[in-house]
């Protein structure tokens, strides 16, 4: 837990979020401004800034968080049309809050590359 984290509050309960999935590991919850019409947030209930920081003895947690991401496409049935996974890292993936998340999207037609 860090204490300055927006996320670490979310996951703890201290800030509101709409939550749609948590177990012992993550918590899932809906983007406050989403960029599809499911726009999930994944996030380890550790703190851990971005992609960089993960370390090797984490790597559970990337597994576990992917695995999930797949199950909340399935349960807001997306899953066979397909959807985008995302994960910005730093100034330019345009990262913005530094707790490491996933974004889920779905429910729309994505391009590639992204802007
Ligand atoms: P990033 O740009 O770091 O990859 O993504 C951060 C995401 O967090 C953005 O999509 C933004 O809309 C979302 N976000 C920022 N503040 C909040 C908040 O207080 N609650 C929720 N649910 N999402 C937030
Ligand atoms: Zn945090």
């Amino acid at each position: 837990m860090n204490t300055d984290c927006l996320f670490c509050k979310i996951a703890t309960g201290q800030i509101p979020s709409t939550l749609v999935y948590e177990d012992e590991i993550c918590v899932a919850f809906d983007d406050i401004n989403p960029q599809a019409p499911t726009h999930i947030l994944l996030i380890p209930r550790d703190h851990i800034s971005s992609l960089n920081d993960f370390e090797e003895h984490q790597g559970v947690i990337i597994g576990h968080l992917m695995l999930k991401a797949a199950y909340l496409a399935r349960k807001n049935g997306f899953a066979d049309d397909g959807y985008r996974v995302v994960i910005n890292t730093n100034k330019d993936g345009g990262q913005t809050v530094f707790h490491l998340h996933i974004h889920l999207m779905g429910g729309r037609e994505f391009t590639f590359p992204p802007g």
